[in-house]
């Protein structure tokens, strides 16, 4: 078995206006790849029943980073509609704030069937905190998420996708089964340390989404060599820095 996991965020509604974040995309792009998937006979896997490797089934996993609103209000509805399941990783802090689901918002999205993850705490950079704070992030997100919707929480993915191998221990050691980074690439199983993921973004064409979910080695070099060059872009401007360039410069377009 393959999983190729994707990774979403915000969404938007074409009808009142473009969003200009690199990251939010509309409605019409989870519909395509959802119709995409299907078509290519991959299977569009349920985060709640992880699959085991020794098939050859080449299975597609949505994932939802950050827990903003839009995910409910625009994605919720094309999930529905397609009876197909995500996994929502959320930050505990952030519910219920200005642009992020409220806490009844994500009851629905469990009694849809939906599964919950953590996104730490309060969204920081692990990396760039003490080992002893990034463990208090890690750990007591997964417990008031649990406490709070009654729910085991086995998924945590990264904030900015940004780790190390003492992270990683951490999360297995207090309890979480699966680990996602935001490293491009397929997975063979669930059964890795670290579940690679590919981010949808705004703009991507149709052609490049049929070869996201299929990676052909070309593509998948092309992928590495890209994100190579944003690291160290990063490292060069900061991570602030990246951002904003990158939104001016595709808001530009
Ligand atoms: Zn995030």
């Amino acid at each position: 078995m393959t999983i190729n996991v994707l990774t979403f965020h915000g969404f938007y509604d074409p009808l009142i206006g473009i969003n200009g974040d690199h990251d939010c995309i509309p409605s019409s792009t989870l519909e395509k790849i959802i119709k995409a998937s299907t078509k290519a006979h991959f299977l569009l896997v349920d985060p709640m029943s992880m699959p085991r490797s020794g098939d050859t089934q080449k299975s597609v996993m949505l994932t939802f980073d950050d827990g903003l609103e839009s995910c409910h209000r625009i994605a919720l509805p094309v999930l529905s509609k397609y009876d197909v399941s995500g996994l929502f990783f959320i930050i505990p802090q952030k519910i219920g704030m200005t642009g992020y689901m409220s806490q009844s918002d994500i009851e629905d999205l469990i009694a849809s069937g939906h599964t919950i993850g953590s996104h730490s705490l309060n969204h920081l950079d692990l990396t760039s905190i003490s080992t002893a704070i990034a463990k208090t992030e890690i750990q007591a997100s997964k417990k008031i998420l649990e406490e709070r919707f009654n729910v085991a929480v086995d998924s945590f993915s990264f904030p900015f996708g940004k780790y190390n191998k003492t992270l990683v221990k951490i999360c297995y050691d207090v309890g979480y089964k699966y680990v996602y980074t935001s490293v491009c690439g397929i997975n063979k199983s669930l059964e890795v340390q670290r579940i690679k993921r590919n981010n949808i973004y705004n703009n991507i064409s149709d052609s490049t989404l049929l070869r996201y979910l299929d990676q052909p080695l070309g593509f998948r070099l092309g992928i590495q060599v890209r994100d190579f060059g944003v690291y160290i872009t990063k490292k060069l401007v900061g991570d602030h820095c990246y951002r904003s360039l990158r939104n001016r410069i595709l808001r530009g377009r």
